[in-house]
């Protein structure tokens, strides 16, 4: 039986990681320390022989016993929510932790891939982003703690690679969403549909013709999936590359939950990206991966989730442990 790492795994994207790897035959090693995590994200799989959950933050040394084939780093805070009330962390995953995982892989010999972002784009001078694209990051802004840790974790892979031969990926996820996003963690898929489903008004940051294209989960660990057992060793873009604007956005969540709330507009974040979609030429040569989801079908299915979720959880402020300052 193959055996994987998968690190983040209590979170959105490594839980349903974990659901792919576990549907595919594989002994998985969960690997959390629940920083912005929940448990209940993976607790069907905790019955399962062939799943182990080690709570572990991956910044300090990582032993896994046993052989691996592969690992794939998703630790790391993901919102903007998130990284800025712990860019320590956010910092330290990207670095210590990269290094401990690519110690452990060479250790393994074992392929690593690594979560990287849009993010190492910046705020984009080139449209739609192109993985030659070097990217407008601001290192010393407010976003530049999960910025340019992402581009560190990238250097720092290819060196691995360069230098010791290690088998690596990089993937450049763009904004992803779907069941098991947490409806505190201020991204604005779980923002708006949370203040539809509290009657609340709708906050756009500035004046909403900030656009993102939106991919939903089951797409995206397709792509990753097909990326992983390729050859290629170039980051690689996988999103879904239909933009559209944060206001259409809005008044398509306004529509999808028939909310009779409406828009009300707040300050726009320092240094958010005005524009943001893949060009995704590259996935669909490499990999034949286009998405097949579209935000129609994919934004019913986020809805009855957070619909079937239990009342308390709307109401529920930002994650506890992301707001622990004494833990480093
Ligand atoms: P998430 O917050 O739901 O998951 C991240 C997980 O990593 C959490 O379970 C958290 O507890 C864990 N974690 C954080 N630091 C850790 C550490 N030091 N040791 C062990 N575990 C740690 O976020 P997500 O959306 O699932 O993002 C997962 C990965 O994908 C991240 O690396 C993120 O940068 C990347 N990514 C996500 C998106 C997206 O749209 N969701 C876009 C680009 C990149
Ligand atoms: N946003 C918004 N209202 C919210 C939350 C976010 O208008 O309540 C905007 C945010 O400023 C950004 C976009 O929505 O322009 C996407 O934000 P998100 O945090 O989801 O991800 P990002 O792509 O910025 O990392």
């Amino acid at each position: 039986m193959p055996r994987v790492l998968i690190t983040g795994a209590a979170g959105f994207l490594g839980s349903h990681l974990c659901d792919r790897f576990i549907k595919e035959g594989y002994h998985v090693i969960g690997m959390d320390n629940l920083i912005t995590g929940d448990l209940k994200n993976i607790e069907h799989l905790t019955p399962l022989q062939n799943f182990e959950f080690h709570h572990h933050d991956v910044s300090k040394f990582v032993h896994v016993s046993g052989k691996l084939d592969e690992i794939l780093h998703f630790a790391s805070p993901a919102s903007p929510i998130d990284y800025l009330k712990i860019p320590i962390q956010t910092l330290k995953v990207g670095s210590l932790g990269i290094h401990n995982l690519l110690g452990l892989a060479k250790e393994k010999k074992a392929r690593l891939l690594i979560a990287s972002t849009s993010e190492v784009y910046g705020d984009p001078a080139v449209h739609p982003q192109t993985e030659d694209y070097w990217g407008n990051v601001n290192p010393v802004g407010p976003r530049g703690v999960y910025d340019e840790a992402k581009r560190f974790q990238e250097a720092m892979t290819m060196a691995y690679h360069t230098y010791h031969g290690l088998e690596t990926r990089i993937v450049r996820i763009f904004n992803t969403y779907g069941p098991r996003m947490r409806l505190n963690d201020g991204r604005v898929l779980p923002a708006f549909i949370g203040q539809a489903l509290r009657g609340e008004d709708l906050t756009i940051f500035g004046d909403g013709s900030q656009t993102r294209s939106f991919c939903y989960v089951d797409d995206l660990v397709e792509g990753i999936y097909r990326l992983l057992k390729s050859d290629y060793v170039g980051p690689v873009n996988i999103g879904n590359p239909d933009e559209i604007t944060i206001k259409q956005f809005a008044e398509e969540i306004i529509r999808l939950t028939g909310t009779s709330q409406k828009i009300v507009y707040k300050t726009l974040p320092t240094d958010d990206p005005k524009q943001r979609r893949p060009d995704i030429s590259l996935a669909i040569k490499l990999l034949g991966w286009e998405p097949k989801i579209d935000r129609a079908e994919g934004l019913k299915r986020t809805y009855a989730y957070f619909k079937s979720l239990p009342e308390e959880d709307l109401y529920k402020e930002a994650h506890g442990r992301a707001f622990d300052k004494n833990s480093k």
